[in-house]
């Protein structure tokens, strides 16, 4: 995935989950660690740890983008955007968002899966070990159409 492509789903996320637009820069920073993401009070650019979304895939990288689209959100409208503030466990509750920044989970990834695919409305994740059929299958939850995204 790259940088332009990680922009465009923190935009895509951001709308979809939040009904606000994300209106600064995200983007992968090879020198985190174990950060899987992080949001910068300063410039309020997000920046995501590429070894998240190829350890775990494109699920546990969609539920980080949301968890630092609370911090960037919250922040930007004055409110609560710390781990314990009421209107941070709010929104991150809300939008399903992933509970961890600080660290990459220790949860594996199912090695027998082989293809993700995204649904371009609902961004709701799927992960087969077979391919399928975009033109013919759609999202299980919205009917939305569904693109194949790289699971690595
Ligand atoms: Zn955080
Ligand atoms: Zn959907």
């Amino acid at each position: 995935m790259t940088n332009e492509e990680l922009q465009k789903l923190t935009e895509e996320i951001s709308i979809q989950f939040f009904n606000k637009t994300f209106r600064h820069q995200a983007r992968f920073n090879r020198r985190l660690r174990t950060t899987g993401g992080r949001y910068l009070l300063r410039s309020h650019d997000i920046e995501m740890n590429p070894h998240l979304y190829e350890a775990f895939g494109i699920e546990e990288l969609i539920g980080v983008i949301k968890h630092e689209l609370v911090h960037y959100h919250m922040h930007i409208e004055g409110r609560g955007y710390k781990h314990g503030d009421d209107d941070f466990k709010y929104w991150l509750h809300k939008v399903g968002g992933s509970r961890f920044c600080q660290s990459i989970p220790e949860k594996r990834r199912t090695e027998s899966y082989k293809y993700a695919y995204l649904c371009t409305d609902c961004m709701q994740s799927y992960k087969r070990k077979r391919q399928i059929d975009t033109k013919r299958y759609v999202c299980g939850k919205c009917r939305g159409k569904l693109k194949q995204v790289s699971l690595k």
